[in-house]
């Protein structure tokens, strides 16, 4: 067992932090002010590599695999925490899924765009009935009609869906057969009329890059857009949250790792009664566990990332991941919140942002409740979470 990053992915996450440092902050800020999408950096982003890591190369991917993928969500994640959303639309739960499940013309119609930017992702699963119970609360209907279907009904919280250029959509084809009856479509929102998104305000979080209720009023979706077979959505929707657990991981554990960076400078640096207060014995136990939390977390995502890499079942380690690093980084966001004091309060403050995008990312991919069930029917031998063979079919391909 080798635990050193090995140095094509230590070079790899490097060239992500110089390109935030270059390319992401200087600019976000017009960005913010003018609540626009930031297209060009994404489009920059896809062209140096950051979302083809888990493709090969016939489909514009670098084929690095998924440990790479892990360290550019968390590099990304650390210094830009709003792109984080990207590492899930443009290089996982969104083109991965068109890339395991799709048809050859398919992949090659979408894959090789999504990953380099060209083209905005999403992933519109959740209703506003509720998340936690996708299949259950779904009311969205998917009606043949011909050579198309025609899809009516609403979602909600979906990223990217404002700006969404080709992204995943989940319906009902047979309503009577409960998620038996999910299917899954590529939907392309400008072809026709009948998608509107709205953009929701979300506090402390990017007002570039959002989440939008959607409304969808008989909008037409070509049969050759159907991803899967009728009826395969619910399977197709639970491999893509598996493979999107991985980037939400990793960018939790960026998240945690930052505010750990934000503790440990304030404790070096503020002085009170005479010393810095990371002389005192109580900030040392806080940051002390911010460590080891954060530590732990980044070792659990890099193993779900070798069990993918290697053909392995994966949705333990993928749900045991995202519990942990939820887990760790609201620790380490309480923590740094502690040690900052009044400093983390202020409305442009670093560690406020880091702990917004943390209560985000403890939500989406499965909340921790979601995680804790199925670890536990797990543990208790009423449900092996890996019963199921998750499609997979980069497993491997990586050098
Ligand atoms: C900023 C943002 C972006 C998002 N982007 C997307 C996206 O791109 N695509 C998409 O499809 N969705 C997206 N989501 C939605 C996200 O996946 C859901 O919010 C999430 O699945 C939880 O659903 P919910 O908010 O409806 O909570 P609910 O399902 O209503 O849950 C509420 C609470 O009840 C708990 N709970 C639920 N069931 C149980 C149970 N059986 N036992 C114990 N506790 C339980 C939950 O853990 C939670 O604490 C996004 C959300 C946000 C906030």
């Amino acid at each position: 067992m080798d635990f050193d990053l090995p140095e094509e992915i230590a070079q790899v996450k490097e060239s992500v932090r110089r390109f935030c440092e270059a390319e992401i902050l200087p600019a976000i800020g017009g960005y913010e002010a003018r609540r626009e999408f930031p297209r060009p950096l994404i489009e920059k982003m896809g062209a140096a590599g950051f979302f083809g890591a888990a493709f090969p190369a016939e489909s514009g991917g670098s084929a690095m695999g998924f440990l790479a993928v892990a360290a550019i969500a968390e590099e990304l994640s650390r210094l830009a925490p709003e792109f984080g959303y990207a590492m899930n639309m443009q290089a996982m739960t969104c083109p991965f899924t068109i890339y395991n499940w799709g048809t050859g013309e398919q992949v090659r119609r979408f894959v090789p765009d999504l990953i380099a930017g060209r083209k905005i992702g999403m992933f519109a699963l959740t209703e506003p009935g509720g998340g936690s119970d996708a299949a259950g609360a779904m009311q969205t209907i998917a009606r043949r009609e011909g050579a198309r279907y025609r899809l009516k009904g609403s979602k909600m919280w979906i990223t990217f869906a404002d700006v969404c250029d080709a992204g995943l959509l989940f319906a009902k084809t047979d309503p009577a057969a409960g998620h038996r009856g999910i299917t899954a479509f590529i939907v392309e929102p400008g072809s026709a009329p009948g998608f509107t998104a709205r953009p929701i305000e979300m506090a402390g979080l990017s007002k570039a890059l959002r989440s939008s209720a959607v409304y969808l009023d008989d909008f037409p979706v070509p049969a050759e857009n159907r991803l899967g077979a009728e009826g395969e959505g619910f399977r197709i929707a639970m491999s893509a949250l598996e493979f999107g657990r991985l980037t939400v991981s990793a960018r939790l554990v960026g998240l945690a790792q930052a505010c750990l960076e934000e503790a440990v400078s304030y404790a070096n640096s503020r002085v009170i009664r005479g010393q810095p207060i990371g002389r005192y014995q109580m900030v040392q136990h806080l940051i002390a566990d911010m460590a080891v939390n954060v530590e732990a977390a980044r070792l659990m995502a890099y193993r779900t990332a070798w069990a993918m890499q290697t053909g392995r079942p994966s949705t333990r380690a993928a749900a045991q991941g995202k519990y942990l690093a939820s887990r760790a980084a609201r620790h380490a966001g309480n923590g740094a919140a502690e040690i900052l004091a009044a400093y983390a309060l202020a409305a442009d403050s670093k560690v406020a942002k880091l702990k917004a995008y943390i209560d985000m990312l403890c939500v989406g991919e499965g909340t921790p409740n979601v995680q804790r069930i199925l670890i536990a029917e797990d543990a208790l031998g009423l449900k092996d979470a890996n019963r199921h063979a998750v499609r997979n079919r980069f497993a491997g391909i990586a050098g």
